[in-house]
């Protein structure tokens, strides 16, 4: 409700887009001018005093040249980044009052496009890896026999104590020594621990260089930390919200919803920045979305 009432106006969103390009105050881009004039009512932009130059706040955003109200694209980004299972178009046309399914699901589509760029620094110290069976949600199919529907996916997570980091998820080929080690490569740095079960597949990555640690799942000893456990309640999140917010996803655009359950989960406790990042907001003012990210996460002992 704050947020609805902080954003109720367009004026408001581009009061915030002002703030979020010009923190310390407005500074003109061609003669160094701080002395804004008034805001060109019509074509929504703002004039330097000093030479008249003219900026629009949405410049460098998503939202540039979009004829979709700010309010939309501000309360679509705020649903995405803090709505904790995610949201999908129906719930969001339903939740703006947006009369067209399609503008519900283009606001998504670009929203979703921004979760997919923005942190790719690699996972570190100590992982939690495996891979697992995704899809085949049709009714009536039991896990056997819809395996032909399935599709195999990796998960990498971090350990932070007790708890967990950062997360990578990622469609593979299959459960080969060159797709597992492509997927640690791409995910995990050089030198870091990484716990996997027993598999063969897995057998190849001391030679890459990590600190592997292979377990039999029939080692687990009564009393001991369980068996990969963020490994495996990430996958269990992932199923839950695949499931209670999508019904299902199709293998062609599994990746697409991967990439924003990572998005979501590594920003869990920064929504603010996650807002910003969806909007594009954080390429035009400061860079250090990450960094206060990491800084906020517990660091292992
Ligand atoms: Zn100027």
């Amino acid at each position: 409700m704050d947020f609805q009432e902080h954003f109720a106006t367009e004026e408001a969103c581009r009061e915030y887009l002002f703030a979020c390009r010009w923190p310390e105050g407005f500074r003109c881009r061609r003669c160094g001018g701080g002395e804004i004039g008034v805001m060109h009512a019509r074509r929504r932009v703002w004039q330097c005093k000093g030479c008249g130059a003219q900026t629009s706040v949405t410049a460098g955003t998503l939202m540039h040249g979009t004829r979709t109200p700010l309010r939309l694209w501000f309360w679509a980004a705020y649903l995405l980044a803090t709505h904790h299972p995610g949201i999908s178009a129906v719930q969001l046309q339903r939740q703006l009052g947006i009369r067209h399914h399609e503008t519900a699901w283009m606001l998504l589509h670009k929203l979703r496009r921004a979760t997919v760029a923005p942190e790719r620094e690699p996972l570190k110290r100590e992982v939690e890896v495996d891979e697992f069976f995704l899809g085949g949600y049709e009714e009536g199919l039991s896990g056997g026999r819809a395996r032909g529907k399935k599709t195999l996916c990796g998960v990498a997570v971090e350990v932070r104590g007790r708890g967990s980091g950062r997360l990578r998820l990622a469609v593979l080929d299959d459960a080969s020594v060159g797709s597992l080690g492509s997927l640690l490569k791409a995910t995990t740095e050089p030198g870091a621990i990484v716990n996997t079960d027993g598999w063969g597949g897995y057998s190849g990555l001391s030679a890459l260089g990590y600190e592997h640690r292979p377990r039999n799942q029939s080692a687990a000893v009564p009393g001991e930390e369980p068996y990969l456990p963020r490994a495996h309640r990430a996958i269990s999140n992932l199923k839950a919200w695949l499931h209670g917010t999508h019904r299902w996803a199709s293998a062609e655009h599994l990746s697409a919803y991967l990439d924003e359950h990572v998005f979501r989960h590594n920003r869990r406790r920064n929504p603010h920045a996650a807002f910003q990042t969806l909007l594009g907001l954080s390429t035009i003012h400061r860079p250090s979305t990450y960094r206060e990210i990491i800084d906020e996460l517990p660091t292992a002992a």
